[in-house]
């Protein structure tokens, strides 16, 4: 039987959820050995577990709530847009008044020339439209042998066999025969763990010119994209050299390629700008959105795409692509109300000028910490680099075991800090105080505490 509201005892929630409920990213017997975590509610950047706990969401959710649990605001957008017009679809030469705003508002912000939006329900539902627009926009041009998209290791673009493919996760792609074809990756900057002897700049210029080469061994004629998220998220916020993006930037320049900007997280104000290409002075030709486009109040994700881009594929005709939920209007009607908060309260200025500074002095702090090798942050993304040998910069053996020691620990002390491998990685809601950050580098601390304890004790150190 269905629980009829909130109100059930934690022990029968976990029950019901282990018979009915398969979990995302989860190993169902270890959940089940311990009962599901069950969140009942949330306010600012506090989450309330069925036990009454309070607990710092450093994570934003999954990157997504960037401004902060409870804004009445959005519920209204929704409630208002439900009773209006909960559903149509812009399919068959139709649209409603929610989507034709959020388009117009999002051209507003994108930079340049990225004017116009194919909505989807999500980042990876975008990232399959992206592989289809690609491949559609080369066969416009009268190039259809420009189908391969290169993408990195240990990027993340989804779940669908598209995003995933995209993706550049190992793991990923041994369950269920992947990539597909014509996508194929070259390797990550992430100088902490493969620069070796290599200055970071040196490292990311050599990284960059991986592009390069993989085009000339792929020949120019064959290739018809390069994706990558401006700062690698679930990956383990892997902020690139500054020598990185520029060179990129010329080889995409230089070749006749589409280069698209992943911003399902970096965008929205993460890094103190509506996107991270922003930061980054990248001139994408596609910007792949989610998450923080309605601060995960509503699903809803997108593509957006430079005018002359779009205009090949408008004069060819139709486009047979669509989702049911593309601009779904409640959704468009909550994105564009948090796109107006987001905004006019000055929440990404803020970070900018204020939070970010403020932030990245604090987690500076944590890379006196025994076992922490680096404290990197861009915004308000950061992460951790857990090592056994500072000066080495080296791994554990075990990898991912002290992480997830780690990680059990913040939980333990009421702070949510993801872990990837041993990288510990954090993203709170943009609105985060500074009192709220002082809170969270302290729970950082006593937990990185434990979690060395832990591996001393159970040998993993
Ligand atoms: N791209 C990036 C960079 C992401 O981080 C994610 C989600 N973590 C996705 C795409 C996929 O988005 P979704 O989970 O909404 O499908």
């Amino acid at each position: 039987m269905a629980p009829k509201d909130n109100h059930y005892p934690t022990a029968e929630l976990q029950a019901l959820d282990a018979a009915h409920h398969i979990h995302p990213f989860s190993d169902s017997a270890a959940m089940r050995a311990r009962g599901a975590r069950v969140i009942t509610q949330a306010d600012g950047v506090w989450l309330t577990d069925s036990e009454g706990n309070r607990i710092l969401d450093g994570m934003a959710g999954l990157w997504c709530v960037n401004i902060g649990y409870g804004r009445e605001e959005l519920a209204e957008a929704a409630a208002r847009q439900m009773r209006q017009l909960p559903f149509y679809n812009t399919f068959f030469m139709t649209t409603h008044p929610p989507a034709v705003a959020l388009s117009a508002k999002l051209a507003e912000i994108a930079p340049g020339d990225l004017n116009r939006v194919f909505y989807a329900g999500s980042g990876s539902e975008a990232n399959d439209t992206n592989i289809r627009l690609v491949r559609h926009y080369w066969h416009a041009m009268g190039k259809p042998e420009k189908r391969t998209i290169i993408a990195r290791k240990n990027a993340y673009h989804g779940s669908t066999m598209g995003g995933a493919s995209l993706g550049g996760m190992g793991a990923m792609h041994a369950q269920g025969g992947l990539p597909i074809p014509d996508i194929v990756h070259i390797d990550q900057p992430h100088w902490w763990a493969e620069g070796d002897d290599l200055s970071p700049e040196e490292f990311g210029r050599a990284r960059a010119r991986q592009l390069e080469e993989m085009i000339d061994r792929l020949g120019e004629g064959t290739v018809a994209a390069f994706i990558a998220e401006p700062i690698q998220g679930a990956g383990g916020v892997i902020i690139p050299p500054e020598s990185y993006w520029p060179e990129i930037s010329r080889i995409c320049r230089e070749r006749e390629i589409l280069l698209i900007a992943d911003e399902v997280i970096c965008g929205f104000g993460r890094t103190g700008h509506w996107f991270g290409s922003q930061h980054f002075g990248i001139d994408p030709d596609i910007m792949t959105i989610a998450k923080g486009l309605s601060s995960g109040y509503q699903p809803i994700g997108g593509s957006i795409i430079r005018e002359s881009v779009a205009e090949v594929i408008e004069a060819s005709g139709e486009f047979f692509h669509g989702y049911t939920y593309s601009s779904h209007p409640v959704a468009a009607a909550v994105a564009l109300e948090n796109i107006r908060i987001l905004g006019e309260e000055g929440i990404i200025d803020r970070v900018r000028e204020d939070t970010a500074p403020y932030m990245a002095q604090k987690w500076a702090t944590l890379a006196e910490h025994p076992m922490v090798g680096e404290a990197r942050m861009v915004g308000l993304m950061g992460a951790l680099e857990l090592t056994p040998d500072k000066a080495a910069r080296a791994a554990f053996a075990n990898e991912g075991t002290v992480g997830l020691m780690t990680r059990e620990r913040c939980f333990a002390n009421g702070l949510v800090m993801r872990h990837v491998g041993d990288k510990m990685i954090i993203s709170p809601p943009l609105v985060i105080t500074h009192e709220e950050i002082d809170r969270l580098i302290e729970l950082a601390w006593q937990s990185l505490d434990e979690g060395m304890a832990q591996a001393k004790a159970e040998g993993a150190f």
